[in-house]
């Protein structure tokens, strides 16, 4: 199959759109002016089910809806799209509302590594072991979520970017720091790079021949909305013969690979793109995010995690919608969350109980919701919400249960309150003094 994207500037040559009322079409063009829109012929020939629009889970991840924005930001697209404001104008509102969708949730900016004095900006370096690393040329997608919290990436405010082409610098800055074993190259989508530009990155990092450097892992999202990646792209054999020297080299290469519904797991294509990919040596290994409207029942996630299993995938981790973009039509409580996971795992065997969930990355690390319990104190019952960091920026903070107040609507940990009366959380004090230490340089994350 040929690769033909679509966006707001080819909408119109979407085949299936042209049977819906202007309306309804006009309201995606609207949105679309605020959240990332792209789509392509895979995903609007096999996976959309057109008959179940607009309800249909995998139309509602590529089709921005009204729904997504606030009344207030869709009446500015609106005005936007109907040529009510100069593009001075637009410009300047666009700017306000992004501002206003928390574009760096989790303090991403005060992520950055530094090597020699001189900062790295195209990496993020927050968990001891594990450097993240954004390829400049692997900073789109082949579609776009329209839940993602990477979306400032793609709308052109440039000082919101991270990108790098400095392949070297990440080979010294990984040789110099011993406690990095993995690097995990992300976007976007590292996948829609040409198997001959990331052939660069990865020979530099195998080249540097680093002791310490033990997993190669890419985050991609190409196993559910272009297959053809492994398959027949003109390049698809020499990223297969890529990923087959990674694991010659002794390194493991692990595909990190987002699937948010099970109708991606269910195509002839993406089966034979998984078989080619294993057949390299390299491990598959899954995440996404809980979403309403996407996929907030259990039953979902079981059989998400079944059909991975089938397919020698391993899952890996649930999140939480993250406090960012179109979080208000995503989001559920983190007591629902979990409900969804526990029931989920409940009902699948040990196998699929590799994942882990549902995790907040948050300030502070990555914050799973342990669950609900109860415990008497001065002889009232009291009823808490378990949780435990699955990374944190402090390694000694992992596995450690802490507790929150129960609250049933909270989406985010910063609606949660310590329990038993506590003024801050363990981890809070420290935290603190990380982000005071270093507001403008990197030491919050060299804390060894
Ligand atoms: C999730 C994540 C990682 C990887 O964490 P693992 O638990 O090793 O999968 C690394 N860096 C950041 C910023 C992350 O959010
Ligand atoms: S594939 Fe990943 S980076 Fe790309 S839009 Fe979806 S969530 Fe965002």
């Amino acid at each position: 199959m040929k690769y033909q994207a679509y966006n707001r500037h080819n909408f119109t040559e979407i085949p299936q759109m042209k049977n819906f009322s202007e309306l309804f079409r006009k309201e995606i063009l609207i949105s679309s002016k605020v959240l990332p829109f792209k789509t392509n012929n895979y995903v609007t020939d096999f996976l959309i089910d057109w008959s179940k629009v607009p309800e249909d889970p995998m139309f509602l991840l590529n089709f921005p809806q009204k729904d997504m924005l606030q009344p207030a930001h869709f009446s500015e697209a609106a005005g936007m799209v109907e040529g009510r404001y100069s593009e001075e104008q637009s410009a300047e509102i666009l700017k306000k509302i992004y501002s206003e969708l928390n574009p760096h949730p989790a303090a991403q900016q005060h992520n950055v590594p530094v090597l020699e004095g001189k900062k790295l900006n195209g990496m993020q370096h927050k968990y001891r072991e594990t450097v993240l690393f954004f390829p400049r040329q692997g900073q789109t997608c082949h579609a776009y979520c329209t839940f993602c919290f990477r979306w400032p990436q793609f709308t052109g405010i440039s000082h919101l970017k991270f990108r790098t082409d400095e392949a070297t610098l990440l080979a010294s800055y990984i040789r110099k720091n011993p406690s990095v074993t993995d690097v995990l190259f992300t976007g976007g989508d590292p996948m829609v790079m040409h198997a001959s530009i990331l052939r660069g990155y990865i020979e530099a990092l195998l080249e540097a021949n680093i002791p310490h450097l033990q997993t190669i892992r890419i985050g991609t999202k190409a196993l559910a909305y272009w297959p053809f990646r492994f398959l027949t792209d003109p390049d698809s054999n020499e990223l297969l013969h890529l990923f087959e020297r990674i694991i010659k080299h002794g390194i493991n290469l692990a595909i990190m690979a987002h699937f948010s519904h099970p109708t991606e797991l269910k195509t002839p294509q993406v089966a034979e793109a998984i078989r080619n990919i294993r057949s390299t040596g390299a491990q598959i290994r899954t995440q996404s995010p809980v979403l309403k409207h996407i996929n907030d029942d259990p039953k979902t996630w079981a059989e998400m995690w079944r059909l991975q299993v089938n397919h020698n995938c391993i899952p890996y981790y649930m999140f939480i919608a993250r406090d960012t973009g179109a979080q208000h039509y995503f989001s559920i409580p983190l007591v629902k969350a979990w409900e969804i996971f526990r029931k989920a795992y409940q009902s699948v065997s040990g196998v699929c109980r590799t994942v882990r969930g549902p995790s907040m990355s948050c300030i502070p690390g990555k914050v799973q919701v342990l669950g609900v319990s109860e415990v008497v104190t001065n002889g009232k019952k009291e009823k808490l919400i378990v949780m435990r960091m699955l990374q944190g920026r402090n390694p000694d903070w992992v596995a450690r249960p802490f507790f929150a107040e129960y609250h049933p609507d909270a989406i985010w940990i910063d609606q949660l309150k310590p329990a038993f009366g506590e003024k801050k959380f363990f981890f809070e004090d420290e935290l603190e003094q990380m982000f005071k230490e270093d507001l403008s340089e990197s030491s919050l994350v060299n804390f060894e």
